[in-house]
């Protein structure tokens, strides 16, 4: 439903309405989370199964509504997407069960006979926002551990993604616990509704702007939140680094997608030298990926809507264009772009670029880069191509980052043990294995004490024996 042409008592009534349903599904959720059901291994299990299931059943049509959306090939939706879900589900059964158990911690003098842990226990009614540029993976990889850790949860795509999000919205139901969970669709009114009710943890992955809105909704519930965000993510390449290597795996990463990927590197940061080696090696890797028509090219992505590729178009007066910059808007198509002689005070970079538009930024001095890349936001992901491991460890030490690659982009996103989160404005909190199953768990600390010994050492009437006590006993 388009909102803004709905009269402001229409919009206030669909407003209500919203609010009633949201209110609703939250309440018949939180029941069923309180029920117990959702404390049982076997059903969580279950469910990741179902969801696996879900997508093995259907990968086909979640193929064909990748490139519906956003013009995927089936390879890149399949390892970017699918796999990428498979492998999160596999690797969280196949580690479950070590997760939830109890871990044991020493108890002191003072408290013996006791046993103390820390028990993993789920937080209760969840709610995920996703994204568009990877619509499938970024609103299902954090069910994944919400599943896990024994939650209930309403995920909420994208509207920018429709065909993905419609096909959720079918399919979750068939496959999933009705009673623990559900797809909400919408844009803003039915996110707002979402927003005022009381969830438990609320995840969120987007711009900082929403995010902004997200955290004061949840401030008043005291929900906790994970922001997922961006940021302008440098790829620094030192005059050592293997130019052919770095310029093939930067072309990765940045037009995978049409440059549309949160931790895609933002802009190249380099000397002189190295750039004039590294543009022509990224224009022939970006010929040998996409030919040379890219816009022929079915492995190479559209731009998510028309206002998207105005606003990417608007970018390419900021510097010199050396090779791509053909927009066609009807189509949201835009070329792979390479810039340099950017203007370091332009949009271009100024704010996270979010297309196939990759400038290259010239220093004088390569012992310059920390000092550039820290004048700026913590970057989500922070790149550096070298063949120095001295190099490469001094700018990891120095510039912070929500998670860092040497020697290639985007890779680190494989390793299911490593946490996915930003830092400062790039985010806050982290998922994936291990650590997503933490961020959707509350640690409680247990004590468990016997009866057998009741130690009066704490108790008044205080006594210079006690106080003696006391003090050798809690040394
Ligand atoms: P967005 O923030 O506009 O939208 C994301 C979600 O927020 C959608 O589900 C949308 O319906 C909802 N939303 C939009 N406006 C809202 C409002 N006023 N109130 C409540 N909810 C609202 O998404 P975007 O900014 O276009 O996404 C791109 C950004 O997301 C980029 O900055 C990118 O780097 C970042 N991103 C981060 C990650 C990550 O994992 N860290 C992944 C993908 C994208």
């Amino acid at each position: 439903m388009n909102v803004s042409l709905l009269e402001p008592q229409m919009l206030s009534d669909l407003s209500a309405a919203n609010g009633r349903d949201s209110a609703a599904l939250v309440a018949g959720l939180r029941a069923y989370f309180r029920s117990g059901s959702t404390l049982e291994l076997a059903w969580r299990r279950r469910q990741l199964i179902q969801l696996r299931k879900m997508l093995s059943e259907n990968e086909a049509r979640f193929i064909g509504a990748l490139n519906e959306d956003l013009h995927k090939a089936p390879q890149e939706a399949y390892l970017t997407e699918i796999s990428f879900l498979y492998s999160d589900i596999d690797h969280t059964l196949k580690h479950l069960k070590k997760w939830v158990r109890q871990r044991k911690v020493s108890s002191p003098l003072l408290t013996q006979p006791a046993k103390s842990y820390i028990q993993p226990e789920p937080l209760g009614v969840i709610l995920i926002i996703g994204a568009w540029n990877y619509p499938l993976q970024l609103l299902l990889s954090p069910l994944v551990p919400a599943i896990a850790a024994g939650n209930c949860a309403v995920v909420k795509p994208s509207e920018l993604s429709p065909a993905v999000s419609h096909l959720i919205a079918e399919l979750l139901p068939r496959y999933l616990d009705n009673d623990a969970f559900a797809c909400v669709e919408g844009a803003v009114a039915e996110t707002t509704s979402l927003l005022e009710q009381r969830w438990d943890h609320i995840m969120y992955t987007g711009g900082g702007r929403v995010a902004r809105i997200i955290m004061g909704a949840a401030s008043k519930h005291l929900t906790p939140v994970t922001l997922e965000l961006g940021g302008k993510s440098p790829c620094i390449v030192a005059d050592d680094a293997d130019i052919d290597i770095a310029a093939r795996r930067i072309a990765w990463g940045k037009f995978t997608n049409a440059g549309q990927t949160c931790i895609a590197p933002d802009y190249v940061l380099c000397t002189k030298h190295t750039a004039d080696r590294l543009v022509p090696a990224i224009q022939l890797a970006v010929r040998e990926m996409f030919g040379d028509s890219p816009r022929q090219s079915s492995d190479y992505g559209r731009i998510i809507n028309t206002q998207h590729t105005l606003r990417l178009a608007d970018l390419l007066g900021d510097g010199e264009v050396i090779f791509g910059g053909d927009v066609d808007v009807d189509s949201c198509y835009m070329a792979p772009t390479l810039m340099r002689c950017v203007n370091l005070e332009s949009p271009v970079m100024q704010e996270e670029i979010f297309g196939p538009l990759l400038p290259v930024v010239e220093l004088d001095d390569f012992g310059k880069v920390e000092a550039f890349v820290n004048e700026r936001e913590k970057p989500l992901a922070l790149y550096i191509f070298t063949r120095s491991d001295a190099i490469a460890d001094r700018v990891l030490s120095r510039c912070s980052s929500g998670n860092a690659c040497v020697n290639d982009c985007m890779m680190f996103m494989l390793a299911q043990d490593l946490p996915f989160g930003g830092v400062g404005a790039s985010g806050m909190g982290c998922y994936r294995g291990e650590h997503g199953f933490r961020t959707f768990s509350h640690y409680k600390a247990v004590m468990k004490r016997k009866n057998i010994l009741d130690v009066d050492l704490r108790y008044a009437p205080y006594t210079n024996r006690k106080f003696k006590w006391l003090k050798i006993l809690q040394r």
